[in-house]
């Protein structure tokens, strides 16, 4: 069959079956079975596809018909401009959870500790660590699947291709060393200097198996009331996972665990940043003030709703 003509297809099952963005996604999908670009629809869409290409997109737009979402069939999603590899044991990371990067990024500085709680594909972590010079980070995620997606993309983003020489790979054991020390990635050839950054994952319901203190703690919990679960998308409600979704009966339970814990783990002076949901900037904000936090602040993202609230532990 043809490229436009397999194209068309597509498009047409995912109307029918009442994707919304139906065009966009069936010329995504077949750019990544055939390896094509955007303009090669319209440059080359007379061209012929192999039985075998024709084969897998069917296949693709047949399960993006059962409302896996696009992202977990072609097992990758963009974030702060990197590629992250995803699978359905992580949330998708969110263009809103930009928002929540580029705050911490305004705060931080060369050599700082950071801890990412509920790290899910590392997108929050390992982006932080990517645009700063010799900082620290811990990733830390209750789910095991998650951590192994989470340690691929370290490898990929931050080691890996872009380590030279005597680089250390990072460990797949989950654990920072026994000595505490944390593998190093080193990342050569940056025009200003050569950039190190350490990272670890670790396995850890909150707070349970973490040690040591940061300069600052970020995380992206989940933060959705309970009731209103069964009534988001299908593609995040059949798709997604429940744990990295479900806030409890009020939305706020991981936000109380993580305000209460996190003075233990934080430097005087140290840094609290959360995404929340669109409602929940004022009773995030009093949580913290509650804990004693300092210059509690609200930020808004593109849309002009609430999305990341974040203050400062005293010092004692
Ligand atoms: N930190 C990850 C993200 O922002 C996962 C968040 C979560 O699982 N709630 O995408």
């Amino acid at each position: 069959m043809i490229y436009s003509n397999l194209y068309h297809q597509g498009k047409e099952k995912l109307l029918l079956a009442g994707i919304d963005e139906a065009e966009l996604e069936a010329r995504l999908l077949l750019e990544y079975v055939c390896g094509t670009t955007r303009s090669d629809l319209l440059a080359h869409g007379d061209m012929a596809v192999s039985e075998e290409q024709e084969n897998r997109y069917e296949n693709l737009i047949g399960r993006r018909m059962t409302r896996i979402p696009l992202q977990y069939l072609t097992g990758t999603q963009e974030f702060m401009g990197l590629t992250f590899s995803v699978s359905e044991h992580v949330l998708i990371p969110r263009q809103d959870t930009e928002i929540l990067v580029e705050e911490v990024l305004r705060n931080l500085h060369d050599g700082m500790r950071i801890l990412d709680m509920c790290t899910g594909s590392g997108c929050i972590l390992i982006s932080l660590l990517h645009y700063s010079n010799d900082c620290e980070g811990v990733g830390a995620d209750i789910s095991e699947e998650a951590l192994a997606v989470a340690r691929e993309n370290a490898r990929k983003l931050l080691g890996a291709g872009k380590c030279q020489g005597n680089a250390e790979e990072l460990p797949d054991d989950g654990e920072c060393r026994e000595d505490g020390s944390m593998a190093v990635l080193k990342e050569t050839g940056v025009e200003d200097g050569n950039k190190t950054g350490a990272i670890c994952f670790v396995c850890s319901d909150l707070f349970s198996n973490i040690s040591g203190r940061f300069d600052i703690i970020v995380s992206n919990p989940p933060y959705i009331r309970r009731n209103v679960l069964g009534t988001l998308m299908p593609e995040v409600r059949k798709h997604e996972p429940l744990q990295a979704l479900d806030g409890g009966e009020d939305g706020l339970e991981l936000y109380r665990k993580i305000i209460e814990d996190s003075r233990a783990y934080l430097y005087g002076g140290g840094m609290l940043f959360f995404e929340i949901g669109y409602d929940q900037g004022r009773e995030v904000s009093t949580l913290m003030e509650q804990a004693g936090f300092l210059e509690i602040q609200v930020v808004k993202d593109y849309a002009g709703l609430d999305r990341v609230v974040y203050g400062t532990r005293s010092v004692d």
